[in-house]
């Protein structure tokens, strides 16, 4: 009797976690490396912890080889979420030892890496616009909102959306390889919190590829508990507020997102406040019943 011997797995693509956490630990910050499954091109999102990430997924096995090398030939670019340290300290500290690639980024976030953080007084200008001199190991490469650019070296494209985060404007990027695509949200309010329609203009960008089944996950923050006051939310996303956009989201798509991978990021800090997140959101999606899942430093997600 012949057995079927058809892979059920369809996975489109490989993400690999630097870090995870939205503060304190400077070991384990926002950044996660994602390449089409089989390719060795990957692009960082956020760049919060590189090194120590990189290390951590050696350890479990999500590479070969020396930190290094895969620092130099593995990451051909970064797309920056915004000018917080938590999610660009990995690069800026990693820079004298990385490779020449693009930092992605709405111009706005690319300005604040001109004007803070590689310029003479703070670090060394490592890239190639900005205070003089310029020893352009990097490309600064604007996005500009809704359109679609390829990544270099990659066989990736990226979208950037902007998002409301309190006084910042945060990115989302959409990221394709060929039909497939991944959503990764830097820090994000919530629209009702910011009076914004940043986050409804991002759902119905990417509802139609929910109802097509394109969209392989979602990656999105929630910082705090539900019972977080809301004057102290800094922009950020709770449980409930996570759950109230993702029912937006399924009534654009006009379906269900029963089973939708949902990748939770930026959870602060201490660890019994990361419990209570994950309580609290376990217990917000009986409705929505999507797959959430909870991230960890160098352990490889595939999607
Ligand atoms: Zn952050
Ligand atoms: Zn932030």
């Amino acid at each position: 009797m012949a057995e079927a011997t058809v892979t059920r797995s369809s996975n489109s693509f490989r993400v690999v976690p630097l870090g995870v956490l939205g503060g304190i630990d400077e070991s384990n910050l926002s950044a996660y490396m994602v390449a089409p499954t089989g390719s060795d091109n990957y692009v960082c999102l956020d760049a919060g912890t590189l090194h120590a990430g990189i290390e951590k997924a050696i350890k479990e096995k999500a590479f070969e080889g020396r930190s290094e090398k895969i620092l130099q030939q593995n990451i051909k670019g970064y797309c920056i979420s915004h000018g917080h340290l938590d999610h660009l300290a990995g690069l800026i500290i990693n820079s004298p030892e990385d490779s020449a690639k693009n930092i992605y980024g709405l111009p706005s976030t690319l300005e604040t890496l001109k004007k803070h953080y590689f310029s003479w007084e703070s670090w060394a200008n490592f890239a190639d616009d900005g205070e003089k001199p310029a020893l352009k190991k990097y490309h600064y490469a604007p996005l500009q909102p809704g359109t679609e650019v390829d990544m270099a070296n990659t066989e990736m494209q990226v979208t950037a959306y902007p998002l409301a985060h309190s006084n910042l404007t945060s990115t989302a990027f959409l990221v394709r390889s060929k039909d497939n695509y991944l959503l990764y949200l830097g820090d994000t309010g919530a629209d009702e919190i910011e009076k914004s329609q940043n986050l409804h203009k991002l759902w119905e960008a990417v509802a139609p590829l929910v109802a097509e089944g394109k969209l392989k996950a979602i990656m999105i923050e929630v910082s705090f508990p539900s019972d977080q006051p809301d004057k102290t939310l800094f922009g950020h996303l709770t449980p409930r507020l996570l759950m109230n956009e993702m029912g937006v989201l399924a009534q654009l798509a006009g379906t269900t997102l029963k089973g939708l991978n949902v990748v939770i990021t930026h959870m602060k800090p201490p660890y019994r406040t990361i419990t209570k997140i994950k309580t609290q959101l376990n217990y917000a999606n009986r409705n929505l019943q999507m797959n959430l899942i909870y991230p960890r430093q160098g352990q490889v997600l595939e999607f």
